[in-house]
This record gives structure tokens, C-alpha cells and sequence, in this order.
């Protein structure tokens, strides 16, 4: 529920308005807008009770039911857009985001040719993964403390802030040392208590859709984020398992703009493991920006055939500085800068 106050409610009011809620046992969370403030309400488990005693006291206007299970990662609770802020790097305003890198972080060499090179293209966040979901328990798993070590290195010698993967409650203390931003991968989207251990951490969050996660599914696990207090979540569609296998997954852009609209936070796309090919990446890197992605998180490798994970899908230093020239040109289209 939304309580909505009058234009010239003062905060006395607002106030009063909000211990009433607590009193109920619900936890307010006020918005203030331009005009006028809204008070959302969570903790409820069904329609809110008492909700005519709110109604009558001073300076409510109206009181607005929100039928989404999600509230706050919602538009009816926060109309205008969520800007995530990562360092000097920002997601969810005019500018396109690019973030780049390898799959895995595999020696420190690898790693900061491949920093250098992205970020000579123009990418202003490095991804890698020290501790990498494998689906087969014989595959390499990371270098682990050591990944993160070299990620803090890399972002050292080019200034990109570092986003990678954390996989476990356990280990989440020591990839806050070391990342700007925590990385939930699609396998573990729906780990509820890897989701509140983030959203208590209070660093910014990439949260990757589940392969089998519907939208729905998505927002409701980001809700997780900000119900403990952190809304710094930028969602990312990465492909999903359909019926068709001609590509690895399938990129459900129509999410996009559908996410979009029901959210106010930042999305962006990732080509790379949606299709599981290179020459794939390029096409639906442009047509993500073209849907009104916030941004792109692309993997790049100097050296595919050597990689030890996704060489398969990492676009050379080469195609990927053609990516960022169409990427661009279909932003500047789209009225959104994209700093090259
Ligand atoms: C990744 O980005 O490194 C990754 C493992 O992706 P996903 O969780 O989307 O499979
Ligand atoms: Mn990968």
C-alpha cells in the first residue's frame, strides 16, 4: 500500500503518518517526491487492516493499493529511476554502460592485458570472476582470494571499478574487500540468504537472472536487496533455457523494456552468456541498447582458445573496440552518450 500525502504536508505530519504505521506492525519507508510525499508500506501479508484509520488522519490524500508482490524494487512505490552509483561509474542515467572483461580471472598477466585493452575501447568497469559456478564439479573453479587480489591490481592500474562474483554467504566478507560491486550469478539468484547477506553488506549488487527465473521471479529476489535496506541493485538479463538449443540460452530482450516499466532499477544485458558465441555477441549487444538497456557486461579474452572458461563466447581486444564503435552509434540514436 501507498499512502499519499497533500502537497503541503508538512513533516510533523509525515511523521505521525508513519508511527502509525510502525504502531500497525508494518515498516514505513517514505518517498519524497517533487510535489508531494508517499509513504510506502511493507511487511504486511495481505491487504493492509485498519487502512481507513490512516485514511482519516491529517494531511493523507489518498491511499493507493500496490497489487505487485514486489513493492519496492516497483514503480508504483519509486516512479523515477534508480541511479546506481559504482565509483565514478553510473547505471540507470542517460549514459550507456559497458562493463568488460574476462570470464575468469586465470593468471595476473591475462588479467590486466585484457583491463588495459577494454578500457583503451572505452568499457568503465572490469568484470572477472575469482570464484566461478561451474556446472560440472571436474571444471576449474577460480584462483579464488588470489582472483580478487589480481582484480584489485587490475583496477589499480587502469582506475575501472571491479565487479565479480560472490557465490556464498561464507566468502562474501572477503570479496567485499577486494570488489566495488558483488555479482550474484544466475545460479544463485533465488539463494535467499546470499540475497539478504548483500543487501546487509550495503555494496552495490549485479543480480543476474535465473535461467528459469520469470521476471516476476527476478524483482522479487532484487526486492530481497532493498527490503534489507540496500538499493543499489542493477538487474541483468543474461538469457534463458526455451525449448530452442541453437544458441546456449535464449536473450529475452521483450524483458527489458518490460522491466523497465514494473521497476526503477537499472538493467542491463549480457550478450556473451546468453548466446554462447562471439560472433553472436555483437548483434545483440546492439539490439539490447536498441530495447533501452542501461548497459551491457561483455566478455573479452586476448586469447579465446587458451581461455580456461567461455572462450567460446569472448570477443578478441579487436572486435571488441568494433562492438563499442556500433554500440555507440546505436546510443547517440537513442539520444544516450556513451563515453568512448
Ligand atoms: C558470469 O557472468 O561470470 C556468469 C557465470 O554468468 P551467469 O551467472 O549469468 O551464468
Ligand atoms: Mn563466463
Amino acid at each position: 500500500m501507498l499512502v499519499v500525502m497533500e502537497a503541503h504536508a508538512d513533516a510533523a505530519k509525515i511523521e505521525a503518518v508513519c508511527a502509525e504505521i510502525r504502531a500497525m506492525g508494518y515498516v514505513p519507508h517514505p518517498m519524497p517526491g517533487p510535489t508531494r510525499t508517499a509513504i510506502g508500506i511493507t511487511g504486511n501479508r495481505g491487504p493492509v487492516e485498519q487502512a481507513t484509520r490512516l485514511q482519516r488522519m491529517p494531511g493523507v490524500a489518498q491511499l493507493i493499493r500496490v497489487t505487485a508482490p514486489y513493492k519496492l524494487v516497483s514503480r508504483e512505490f519509486h516512479e523515477g529511476d534508480t541511479l546506481v552509483q559504482v565509483g565514478q561509474v553510473v547505471f540507470g542515467g542517460p549514459a550507456v554502460t559497458v562493463i568488460a572483461g574476462p570470464c575468469t580471472v586465470e593468471t595476473r598477466e591475462q588479467t590486466l592485458t585484457i583491463a588495459h585493452a577494454v578500457r583503451e575501447a572505452g568499457a568503465t568497469m572490469l568484470r572477472g570472476g575469482a570464484f566461478k559456478p561451474r556446472t560440472s564439479p571436474y571444471a576449474f573453479h577460480g584462483l579464488g582470494e588470489e582472483g580478487l587480489r589480481i582484480l584489485a591490481e587490475a583496477r589499480e592500474a587502469t582506475g575501472m571499478p571491479v565487479v565479480t562474483e560472490v557465490m556464498d554467504v561464507e566468502t562474501l566478507p572477503m570479496v567485499c574487500e577486494y570488489a566495488d560491486m558483488l555479482q550474484i550469478g544466475a545460479r544463485n539468484m533465488q539463494n535467499y540468504p546470499l540475497l539478504r547477506a548483500v543487501g546487509r553488506s550495503g555494496r552495490p549488487v549485479l543480480l543476474k537472472r535465473g535461467f528459469a527465473a520469470t521476471v516476476k521471479d527476478l524483482l522479487l529476489a532484487a526486492e530481497y536487496v532493498l527490503n534489507e535496506g540496500n538499493a543499489d541493485v542493477v538487474l541483468c538479463e543474461r538469457g534463458i533455457r526455451t525449448f530452442d538449443d541453437t544458441l546456449r540460452f535464449t536473450l529475452d530482450l521483450g524483458a527489458v523494456p518490460m522491466i523497465k516499466q514494473l521497476s526503477h532499477l537499472p538493467v542491463i544485458v549480457d550478450p556473451s552468456h546468453a548466446s554462447g558465441r562471439w560472433d553472436q555477441v555483437l548483434p545483440m549487444a546492439r539490439a539490447a541498447i536498441a530495447a533501452g538497456a542501461d548497459g551491457l557486461i561483455v566478455e573479452v579474452h586476448h586469447n579465446p582458445a587458451f581461455a580456461l572458461c567461455d572462450g567460446q563466447q569472448s570477443l578478441v581486444p579487436d572486435r571488441f573496440v568494433a562492438m563499442m564503435e556500433q554500440v555507440a552509434r546505436i546510443a547517440n540514436a537513442m539520444e544516450r552518450p556513451m563515453v568512448l
